[in-house]
């Protein structure tokens, strides 16, 4: 065949493998296969909560086992309004939406919100969801250095647009450091501005109860605030919302795609993040620990010589440079009994593999130390030619 298309693709394929950047699905059993998970994002511990898997299981006894519909259509249910009611009062916003994941809020929240005759500055560091939100806002997209506040307010500044957003992740997903959220709004509002913010690593585990890192900047009453949260990582579910105001709410209903055509949450997902919820507000410490875990995850890793970052929250990055460095370390944790992330180009820039750790609220001391162990033989990799 002239010009075989799968040619194409294989050739494609090998060049990324040759590179280092070969990727693998690895199916694991229930318990990890034996390894201690600080890899996913459960920060809370509660994905197996029985309280949180019993919620699952009863509200799709009662509700079925998928929504049925869209939103607009059969997909909202009385369990759908409960957990936008319960999210919203949670974080203290005027009232949530809810979405079948956390992608999807954020393609609905910068597409519908921004649009041709918008501006849209996005950090640098941002997620690929929003990333790929402002390809599909159809705005002229700025994208400024990493939590350059300056670099935001120039773009605002010299806009020709009369509409504008800056979208940022309230925490980044593989650095773990938190957005200038106090600055980035005082600019916004300046410039007549939205603020759009991704919780997803902040809801649950940053600021008091984990009410997130709006309500901490004291950001919450601020109606040109937008929040997006994601459901699948705190609270142990999934799915994801956009929290804000009558206007936005009401935009986002008339017009967001990703809201209007796709199926309204499974019922079993809205049924445990509104038990995981229940938990977070009982037992207000639980962020807090997640935090101190990851606190000490990042001095032990200074201790030892291996670069890492101050974390906001549950995140930890190992920065390793090249991606065969990162997979050498990910192996060796692995070795040593702990599953850890590792990160390399595209989901980070070259030169920036690492691996990604998670601290979790329920790590016991035991756990503290098979990290330790697996950090120190990813240490030992520096000492080797
Ligand atoms: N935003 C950020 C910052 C994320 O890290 C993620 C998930 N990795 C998402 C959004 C997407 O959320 P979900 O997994 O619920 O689609």
């Amino acid at each position: 065949m002239r010009n075989d298309p799968l040619a194409r693709l294989r050739r494609a394929a090998e060049a990324r493998h040759a590179a280092g950047l070969r990727r693998t699905r690895r199916s694991r059993g229930p318990d990890h296969d034996g390894l201690l998970d600080l890899a996913s994002n459960d920060y809370l511990g509660l994905a197996r909560d029985p309280r949180v898997t019993g919620a699952a299981a009863e509200a799709a006894r009662v509700w079925g086992a998928g929504s049925t519909g869209s939103r607009l259509v059969t997909g909202s249910t009385r369990l759908h309004a409960e957990l936008e009611e319960r999210l919203a009062a949670f974080a203290g916003s005027p009232d949530a939406l809810v979405f079948s994941s956390g992608y999807l809020a954020n393609l609905a929240a910068v597409a519908a919100l921004g649009g041709r005759d918008a501006l849209v500055v996005s950090d640098a560091g941002n997620h690929a969801s929003i990333v790929d939100a402002c390809r599909l806002s159809r705005s002229r997209v700025v994208v400024t250095p990493h939590r350059d506040v300056e670099a935001v307010e120039a773009a605002l500044a010299g806009r020709p647009e009369e509409a504008a957003l800056v979208v940022t992740d309230a925490v980044f997903s593989v650095d773990g450091d938190l957005a200038p959220l106090a600055a980035l709004h005082d600019v916004a509002v300046r410039h007549g501005a939205l603020l759009v913010v991704d919780e997803a690593h902040s809801l649950g585990v940053v600021g008091e109860g984990g009410r997130g890192a709006v309500a901490a900047a004291g950001l919450s009453a601020s109606p040109y605030v937008v929040r997006t949260v994601t459901l699948s990582k705190s609270l142990g579910s999934q799915g994801g919302a956009v929290l804000g105001g009558p206007e936005v709410v009401q935009t986002l209903l008339d017009t967001g795609r990703s809201f209007i055509f796709d199926t309204g949450l499974a019922p079993a997902c809205a049924g445990s993040a509104l038990a995981a919820l229940g938990i977070i507000e009982s037992e207000p410490d639980l962020p807090a620990r997640a935090r101190d875990h990851a606190v000490k995850l990042a001095a032990y890793c200074a201790e030892i010589g291996l670069e890492s970052n101050d974390p906001a929250a549950a995140v930890v990055p190992v920065f390793l440079g090249p991606p065969e460095r990162a997979l050498d370390a990910a192996a060796r944790c692995a070795d040593h009994g702990a599953r850890v992330g590792c990160f390399r180009p595209p989901s980070v820039p070259p030169g920036r593999s690492c691996l990604r750790l998670t601290s979790r609220a329920d790590l016991g001391p035991g756990d503290l130390e098979v990290i330790q162990r697996a950090l120190r033989a990813v240490a030992e990799m520096g000492a080797r030619p």
